[in-house]
């Protein structure tokens, strides 16, 4: 089955399906579901399937899948559309994060800190750092540079980038999701919808 989240790239890889059909508690059906018992929610469910997701289910209910992080975004707005009014970007603010929070995969992380924002939107999650990766992501560059200039500004404070490179990021690529849970560190890799903008955040359990 093809997935398809505008803020979560292959979630069948990070964030994975049920291995058997379970009762999607949104729309009563058999199906391979995502575990709604890590939603954040005052509800009690324990599945919801990819369409439920994707279609919107979660609007208008008190669950959120993740914490976006608004303020940056309404920043950011600000600085990209400095003509918007207050009421405008709040709007464009709004309606993105409701996207982002009701309508994305959960992912699953050691620490809880919030999405990040690039370019005036919510940045898509592409898998998990490793200098592996980064090579990737800048054919004929320098991987290291990337990953030095990704860090979110939330985790770029009191951390030697250097230090990070050298001593906590994996070697070798992450798969997926099983083997993100043997890592005591983990870095998460985001792209901007809107430019080739890398975002990483980094924590551990
Ligand atoms: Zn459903």
């Amino acid at each position: 089955m093809e997935l398809n989240f505008a803020y979560f790239d292959h979630p069948e890889k990070y964030s994975p399906l049920s291995e058997e059909e379970e009762t999607c508690d949104f729309c009563g059906q058999e199906k391979l579901c995502f575990d709604a018992s890590f939603f954040y929610s005052v509800e009690d469910n324990d599945f919801i399937c990819p369409e439920c997701l994707a279609g919107g289910k979660l609007i208008g209910r008190e669950i959120f899948t993740c914490d976006g992080d608004i303020d940056e975004l309404k920043r950011q707005l600000s600085v990209l559309h400095p003509e918007w009014s207050t009421e405008m970007i709040d709007a464009d603010a709004e309606r993105k994060t409701i996207a982002l929070e009701k309508t994305t995969p959960h992912l699953i992380t050691w620490q809880d800190w919030s999405w990040p924002a690039a370019d005036g939107d919510y940045c898509r999650f592409i898998g998990y750092g490793s200098r592996e990766k980064y090579a990737a992501l800048s054919p004929g560059a320098n991987g290291k540079e990337l990953f030095e200039n990704s860090l979110y500004y939330t985790v770029d404070e009191d951390t030697d980038a250097d230090e990070l490179w050298e001593d906590l990021l994996p070697e070798d690529d992450i798969a997926d999701y099983n083997e993100s849970a043997e890592m005591p560190v983990l870095f998460y890799v985001f792209r901007s919808l809107h430019s080739d903008r890398i975002v990483t955040v980094w924590d551990s359990n």
